[in-house]
């Protein structure tokens, strides 16, 4: 498969890449439930142990679901390795420890994930790892808060939740001309709609959590790059340290991964219906979705996507107290704070989300009172607008 893998298509490869077929010659592919490995001999265990002969040992370092899982990735992000780990924090915990040592220095987008800023703030700090925070669009400003011991740029783009977008291929020069690597987040658009590594991006690292898997059931995450930096540094941490992903998880994203593209199509065309729709709406203030006209980076994020993805968010001219009404009005929504589901989802980023943050530090990110953030799941657009309208009277 390996040798015919460069010629064939992203929608091949979502359905066909890294598949082993074992002796039985199941169509569908196994699930390895197996925490050890079996060797013929005494020689040909202590052959595999000195790493002169391929082949696996325990499933802390390798198993072959999670392999399939891997390189069925990596083939769709156009990445030569791909180590799939137990969640999206435990992919960028294990990018951090697998690169970094004590003095280095990380400059990292203030708009990222929650537990990232709290991992960069609180655990690599511990450990002698500073990190700077600089705004996502703001060129010059990461240009200057990069000093001689900084290793790693990091982002998420699209942003979350106002959608704000970074150019990658610029970042990429810029920390390559300074020795650094640049690392994307690509939880939002995955590869269905951007790889980042064609951009220039050195690693890409996923929530696999929440597209990948599609559908709210699995806790995983992986990172993705060259051979010699993920394949080895990267593994090299995470084979030691063990938040590697079960068999049975990396089977459930491999499936999702075969309809990935079929979603995250489905999910861009809703979501880009619904924001014009919301644009349209006299309570709403301003809608922030990378697909419409009136996003400020609408042709970067043309130039670099293939889709706009799911997520959204829009600010209501009542402040706080008409986001909770329209919240609590709704009937078919969820109210929770996760994403990347079949199952629309909706929250109040200003009480939930960034409720650590300062009333400034709000006002600062963005983060109006009456922001909602929608993850627009595959539900018909019409019986989502009927329950958004339901409380915005
Ligand atoms: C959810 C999320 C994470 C963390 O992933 P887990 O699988 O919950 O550990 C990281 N980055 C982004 C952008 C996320 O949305």
């Amino acid at each position: 498969m390996s040798s015919k893998k460069d010629d064939l298509k992203f929608d091949t490869l979502a359905v066909r890449a890294g598949q082993v077929r074992s002796s039985e010659g199941e169509h569908s592919e196994a699930i390895f439930t197996t925490s050890s490995y079996v060797f013929d001999s005494a020689a040909a265990a202590a052959a595999r142990f000195a790493g002169d002969e391929p082949g696996n040992i325990y499933s802390r370092f390798t198993n072959p679901t999670v392999r399939t899982f891997e390189e069925r990735l990596a083939a769709l992000e156009g990445a030569e390795a791909c180590v799939a780990t137990a969640s999206g924090m435990s992919a960028i915990l294990s990018t951090c420890l697998g690169l970094l040592k004590t003095g280095d220095h990380i400059v990292s987008s203030r708009s990222v994930f929650g537990s990232t800023t709290v991992l960069f703030t609180d655990y690599m700090a511990k450990l002698g790892i500073e990190t700077s925070f600089v705004n996502l669009a703001d060129f010059s400003n990461w240009e200057s808060a990069i000093r001689p011991e900084t290793r790693l740029l990091f982002l998420e783009t699209p942003s979350n939740p106002l959608t704000e977008i970074a150019d990658i291929s610029k970042l990429a020069e810029l920390a390559h001309l300074n020795g650094c690597l640049l690392v994307v987040d690509n939880c939002f658009c995955t590869p269905a709609l951007q790889q980042p590594i064609r951009h220039g991006a050195d690693i890409v690292v996923h929530s696999a959590t929440k597209f990948l898997d599609g559908q709210g059931r699995c806790v995983g995450g992986a990172v993705l790059g060259a051979r010699d930096i993920v394949g080895e540094d990267v593994f090299g941490f995470l084979k030691t340290a063990g938040p590697t992903m079960s068999p049975f998880n990396a089977w459930v994203f491999m499936k999702g991964l075969e309809t990935l593209k079929l979603r995250m199509q489905a999910h861009s065309t809703n979501a880009l219906a619904l924001a014009q729709w919301l644009e349209q709406q006299d309570a709403v203030k301003r809608v922030y979705y990378p697909g419409l006209e009136s996003h400020a980076q609408h042709v970067l994020a043309k130039t670099q996507q293939s889709g706009f993805g799911g997520l959204l968010s829009f600010e209501l001219k009542g402040g706080k107290d008409a986001g909770w009404r329209l919240i609590d009005a709704t009937r078919l929504v969820s109210i929770t704070a996760n994403l990347g589901d079949t199952r629309t989802t909706i929250t109040h980023p200003a009480t939930t989300t960034h409720n650590r943050l300062t009333d400034e530090q709000r006002q600062q990110a963005g983060i109006d009172d009456g922001l909602i953030r929608v993850a627009v799941g595959l539900e018909d657009v019409e019986d989502l607008k009927t329950d958004l309208a339901r409380g915005m009277g």
